[in-house]
């Protein structure tokens, strides 16, 4: 057996390749400029690149590179060249330019722009990201290099999730260094945002998931009664991981640990069947590629094992559904984490005033966060009593939310940080303690020396969320940082911060809570707050229109307001008709596998009566009365599945915003309806008639 550490990052053109395979100088310009140095690279330096990476990636046996991007689809798109080319003589070569690895010209013309781009101006381009490292992906028979890239149109709009990314880290690490600077931190070079997303995944036996055409097209079931076990005794929770799930786990983690990404957790989830995999944390961009990577990886490794992975947000109605806990801080060129409490006075004062930042920003634009999670999946979990609400509000926790309240009474000398906690049981050591209790209902939590934003669903790129979350960060500390500024005349720095916190802290009453955020009292408290409470997907979306939401997005240039209008309609338009084809699911599995089965069991069950009936005199009548209520599913079935398919013509009739309402009135309601008729057929049609593998065996990995 190999050890992890040989092997990690054999896949990755990382430093560790490029000062093996680069020339001195030219290795020192890229870290340089991947590092946030000002000097643009040139052309040249491209060319030497792209020599050294084909051998690297050649020798590991690729046979062909792409461009590997983010497109507005929450998936990642790639277009395959290989490096084979013959020449005028007919000669086979292999040949990758410094050209071709910072550009190419997919044209993807039909990825989704929101109409920024019409077809016949429909060329898109790539363009090399050095900043997060090319990877390989093996196969069988060879491999692909792929090259992390942002994707624009013909003119340079973004086309991408990363461009908007990009943006909002370098918005907020501009200002956290003007703030570090305010603060008197001379030395540092540079801030980065460091990410680590948790993701959740449910995991199904490959067999039984194919014959569902609900969980092969649209990823969840639409229809399916409850399992007479499901997660009510929370004994699958942290329980010892199922042989072969675990030999799942390993090979995933393997070959994760080749691509660079180091997973530390892994674990059983609430849900039966559903897991948990936390890789450590690194830099928010690279952070974001490698969620991607990971998400395609256990994809295909799972199919090895035959099981088939499932990262919608609910896959199963009542079920607990699976997101993306997205953990986040900042952390300076010394290795300071600024989000960390400490026993310096000095730092705490700073802390806090990034700390401020982070309230004051959420307390003006949560609305954006709260679109940056709206999507047709993560419909059904939030505000489901499984994950947090669709408010945003921050929970700070006791020790937190104390210094804020006494902030009256000065700065606390300390804040506290991990304790010791002694146990009282003599043979075992103390251990740390947190400064915060986990309340697990709220949305964005403070965990002791980072953030988690707890409302990311497990399907989505985490680039949406995050770009919101940074660019509202760094509006707020830009508005601390020039508060603390023009204060300075005449005080020092902590009294000017401590001036300007004290107004944070009441500022931001409306956004903190610190109470259970399930409890449907929080849903009037905050009502009462004017706090924005968006349940619906089209309704949540909407809120990127809002004109303070634009400004703010383009005074930071993170998107331009061209952009924000396409970036709505494309996620309006995903909305609309993911659950059009989920409509399209239903009626098909209801046409061809319900309403056939109900007639079997119908015709079973009557000349079963008629025997019956013949047998005995009188009676019977539960039977008979049995025997109408099927009769009467079918019927309703039947008439339900007409409306259907109406509302579906209909909604194709009317313009983007009107059908995406229609839906989410009628629409969901419609499918409910359908849902609760045929669940009822569900449950009573024998085993060996059912159309579908039921909830009852999908939920069990044997
Ligand atoms: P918990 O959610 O219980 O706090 P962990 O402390 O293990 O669990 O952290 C969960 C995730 O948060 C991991 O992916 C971890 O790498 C990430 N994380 C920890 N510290 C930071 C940090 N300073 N910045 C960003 N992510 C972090
Ligand atoms: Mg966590």
């Amino acid at each position: 057996m190999e050890r992890p550490t040989s092997y990690f990052g054999r896949h990755v053109f990382n430093e560790k390749a490029m000062r093996e395979r680069l020339p001195k100088d030219v290795f020192e310009q890229l870290t340089s400029a991947i590092n946030g140095g000002q000097q643009k690279l040139d052309s040249r330096i491209a060319d030497v690149v792209a020599a050294a990476m084909k051998e690297w990636a050649i020798s590991l046996g690729a046979t062909h590179y792409a461009h590997w991007f983010h497109p507005r689809t929450e998936l990642t798109a790639e277009k395959h060249m290989a490096f084979l080319s013959v020449d005028e003589r007919g000669t086979p070569l292999e040949a990758f330019t410094g050209g071709e690895l910072i550009q190419s010209e997919p044209d993807a013309s039909s990825l989704p722009s929101g109409g920024t781009r019409s077809t016949f101006e429909a060329r898109g381009y790539t363009a090399w990201d050095p900043t997060s490292p090319a990877f390989i992906i093996p196969t069988e028979n060879g491999g692909t290099l792929c090259i992390p890239s942002v994707f624009l149109s013909w003119d340079g709009t973004p086309l991408d999730m990363k461009t908007p990314l990009l943006k909002a880290i370098t918005a907020i690490e501009e200002r956290a260094m003007r703030m570090l600077r305010l603060f008197g931190n001379r030395g540092i070079r540079w801030v980065k945002v460091t990410v680590g997303a948790e993701q959740e995944f449910f995991l199904i036996d490959e067999e039984l998931a194919r014959r569902r055409p609900d969980l092969v097209l649209c990823g969840r079931t639409v229809i399916g009664c409850l399992p007479p076990k499901g997660q009510q005794l929370e004994d699958h929770y942290f329980g010892a991981i199922h042989p072969r799930v675990l030999a799942y786990m390993e090979e995933a983690e393997q070959e994760l640990h080749k691509l660079g990404i180091a997973i530390k957790t892994r674990h059983d989830e609430v849900a039966p069947c559903q897991f948990e995999f936390a890789p450590q944390f690194t830099e928010a961009n690279l952070a974001t590629d490698q969620n991607q990577i990971t998400m395609s990886t256990m994809k295909r490794i799972a199919r090895c094992h035959g099981l088939r992975l499932l990262l919608h947000e609910k896959p199963f109605a009542v079920i607990n559904g699976s997101g993306k806990h997205t953990n986040f801080s900042l952390m300076d060129s010394d290795g300071h984490n600024l989000l960390e409490p400490s026993t310096s006075q000095r730092r705490n004062v700073q802390f806090l005033a990034f700390l401020g930042g982070l309230l004051l920003g959420v307390s003006k634009y949560s609305s954006l966060l709260r679109a940056s999670v709206a999507s047709p999946g993560n419909m059904y979990r939030l505000g489901g009593n499984e994950a947090p609400p669709a408010i945003m509000s921050v929970y700070l926790g006791n020790a937190l939310t104390d210094v804020l309240n006494r902030l009256e009474e000065g700065f606390p000398d300390e804040i506290p940080t991990k304790g010791l906690m002694d146990l009282g049981l003599n043979k075992l050591p103390s251990i740390k303690k947190e400064n915060s209790d986990r309340n697990r209902t709220a949305p964005l939590a403070f965990t002791g020396n980072k953030f988690e934003f707890r409302a990311t669903g497990a399907s989505q790129s985490i680039a949406g969320p995050l770009t919101m979350l940074l660019t509202i960060w760094a509006w707020g500390i830009e508005e601390v940082t020039n508060r603390i500024e023009s204060r300075l005349g005449n005080t020092d720095i902590a009294d000017a911060t401590l001036d300007v916190l004290r107004d944070v802290a009441k500022e931001s009453m409306a956004i903190r809570f610190e109470g259970n955020c399930y409890d449907p009292e929080w849903h009037e408290e905050a009502r009462r707050r004017g706090l924005p409470i968006a349940n619906a997907t089209p309704e949540a979306l909407a809120y990127y229109l809002i004109p303070e939401n634009r400004d703010l997005l383009s005074g930071l240039n993170v998107m331009t307001d061209r952009e924000i209008t396409a970036y709505y309609e494309t996620r309006l338009e995903q909305y609309v008709k993911t659950v059009d084809i989920e409509m399209a699911v239903m009626d098909d599995m209801i046409r061809h596998g319900i309403l056939p089965s109900i007639s079997r069991q119908i015709t079973q069950e009557g000349s079963a009566l008629e025997k019956a009936a013949s047998l005995l005199d009188d009676g019977l009548e539960t039977w008979k009365g049995h025997m109408k209520t099927l009769c009467g599913i079918k019927e309703a079935l039947l008439q339900k599945l007409e409306e259907l398919k109406n509302f579906r013509k209909k909604i194709k009739m009317e313009e983007l915003e009107d059908s995406a309402s229609l839906i989410t009135g009628d629409g969901l309601k419609l499918m409910n309806e359908i849902r609760s008729l045929s669940d009822a057929a569900e449950s009573w049609i024998a085993d060996d008639l059912q159309p579908f593998p039921p909830y009852r065996d999908l939920l069990v990995i044997h």
